[in-house]
């Protein structure tokens, strides 16, 4: 095969859109076929005020995401500093308690914590990142989920009551959903347990102005009409001379197909020839978060001198946080539901789940009116994430799947956040997916 001269990209996502605007760059005629009706994928933007608008899908980055910060910085995106000032509310106990120092949680003991982060430490410094499989004690690593480590390890009841809490922000998971591999491999692929977690310097230190969806429609119009929406793709056939990609439009031609959905939803697609068996079967379970949002004329909780962050063992709301406008305007509480907890809400009605989330959101923050406006975002049940904020590798995922994420299935490649061993799930490593796959189309004879 020479170098592809035309590729078709599926998925019009941080990863797809990464990919397709390096191969234009390069000259390739390229096509990206998306099966919703807007670009963006697990970004998406709602406008909850005239003018304000609130991440309803991935929202925060750090200093570390160089790959989504060049991006932006050639789109002419700026960030905003997630707002972080003031006490914090922890409901770890039953009540509600405030408290002054955000990033410490006074109400468990730091006894508790310190055994809980040391624990990850280790088992996180062990983990090969680039690839996972090859770690020692893999084997082990992968065939036990954490709620099974976590039972045999932590032993301060404190601990084993936050360590939930903490999957379930990190990776909207719950412990029994992931193996330790995965736990482990997911830390340090996004820079360690202190990075992921932080505000400040971390991983949550900024949000994009305007939205995160800015960005991929950002490089949607500089595709201009190559970008096709309302074009899911059913089938992927490859033959001596090249792909033939069917969609809701018809057929496409081309030299090679990047396939940059997240794998649960590539295995839908059906290929000829077929996919080897570990890259195809249901493989990964979905993460599960449904986001809220609260909508204020301002943010009335900074008046009391809150921050907006809070973190409740008792649901439906794990944590909330401050996501207003930086120049006034709303007030943006957003609300996260992860795990179990989000499975149940999801199929709450909306009634419900608005009565619930604002019963919460007044015992945390007192005297907090009713809401002026309240969204909802189920990516559980959504048809083109199956949940997020990404695949949940459980027992025997990596061993079996992980050396076949990224190679070429014959002229179809492979991209999208899951198949980034940096910055795994987040939009860092959708766009680092992106820049890959298409390398490897630009190197391929
Ligand atoms: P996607 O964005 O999923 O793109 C895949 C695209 O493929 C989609 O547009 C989909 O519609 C399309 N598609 C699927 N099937 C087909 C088909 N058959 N034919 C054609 N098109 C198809 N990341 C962060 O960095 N920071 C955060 O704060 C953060 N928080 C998150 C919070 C939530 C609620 C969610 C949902 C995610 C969050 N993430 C966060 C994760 C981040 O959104 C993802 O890692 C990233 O956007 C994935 O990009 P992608 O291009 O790999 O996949």
């Amino acid at each position: 095969t020479a170098a592809a001269t035309s590729v078709v990209v599926v998925g019009a996502g941080l990863a797809g859109l990464t990919a397709a605007a390096d191969l234009a760059g390069r000259g390739v005629d390229v096509q990206v076929l998306e099966a919703r009706d807007r670009v963006g994928g697990r970004t998406h933007g709602i406008e909850v005020a005239p003018g304000d608008w609130a991440d309803a899908g991935a929202a925060y980055l750090g200093e570390r995401h160089t790959g989504l910060l060049a991006l932006m910085e050639r789109s002419g995106l700026k960030t905003v500093p997630t707002v972080m000032e003031g006490d914090s509310r922890f409901d770890v106990s039953g009540a509600a308690r405030a408290d002054s120092i955000p990033g410490r949680f006074p109400p468990l003991s730091g006894v508790a914590l310190g055994e809980l982060f040391d624990l990850l430490d280790e088992v996180t410094r062990s983990v090969r990142v680039e690839a996972p499989w090859l770690t020692p004690d893999a084997e082990r690593l992968d065939a036990m989920t954490a709620a099974e480590w976590a039972d045999d390890r932590l032993r301060h009841p404190d601990s084993r009551l936050f360590f939930p809490l903490f999957l379930g922000e990190m990776m909207a998971a719950a412990p029994a959903d992931v193996s330790v591999l995965h736990m482990a491999f997911y830390l340090r692929s996004g820079g360690g347990l202190r990075y992921l977690n932080a505000f400040a310097g971390g991983a949550q230190e900024w949000r994009i102005d305007g939205g995160a969806h800015r960005l991929s429609e950002a490089l949607s119009a500089g595709l201009g009409d190559r970008v096709r929406l309302s074009e899911p793709v059913t089938a992927v056939e490859q033959d001596d001379t090249g792909v033939t990609v069917r969609s809701a439009g018809g057929a496409t031609r081309a030299d090679a197909v990047i396939v940059a959905t997240p794998p649960v939803l590539a295995d839908r697609i059906d290929f000829s020839p077929a996919l080897p068996a570990p890259r195809s079967g249901e493989r990964t379970g979905p993460g599960c978060a449904v986001k809220v949002h609260l909508i204020h004329p301002s943010p009335l909780w900074r008046r009391q001198g809150l921050s907006g962050w809070s973190v409740s063992a008792e649901g439906p709301l794990l944590s909330t946080v401050d996501d207003s406008p930086a120049d006034g305007g709303a007030g943006i509480l957003t609300g996260f539901v992860t795990g179990d907890e989000a499975r149940r809400f999801a199929a709450l009605p909306l009634a419900e789940q608005r009565a619930a989330a604002v019963a919460q959101a007044g015992r945390l923050f007192p005297d907090l009116p009713e809401p002026v406006g309240f969204h909802v975002t189920d990516w559980v049940n959504d048809p083109y994430s199956r949940g997020c904020y990404a695949a949940l590798f459980g027992p025997g995922d990596w061993l079996a799947l992980g050396p076949h994420l990224t190679r070429p299935h014959g002229r179809v490649h492979w991209a999208g956040t899951e198949t980034s061993t940096e910055f795994f799930g987040l939009m860092e490593g959708a766009v680092r997916s992106g820049h890959r796959a298409a390398a490897e189309l630009a190197a391929r004879r």
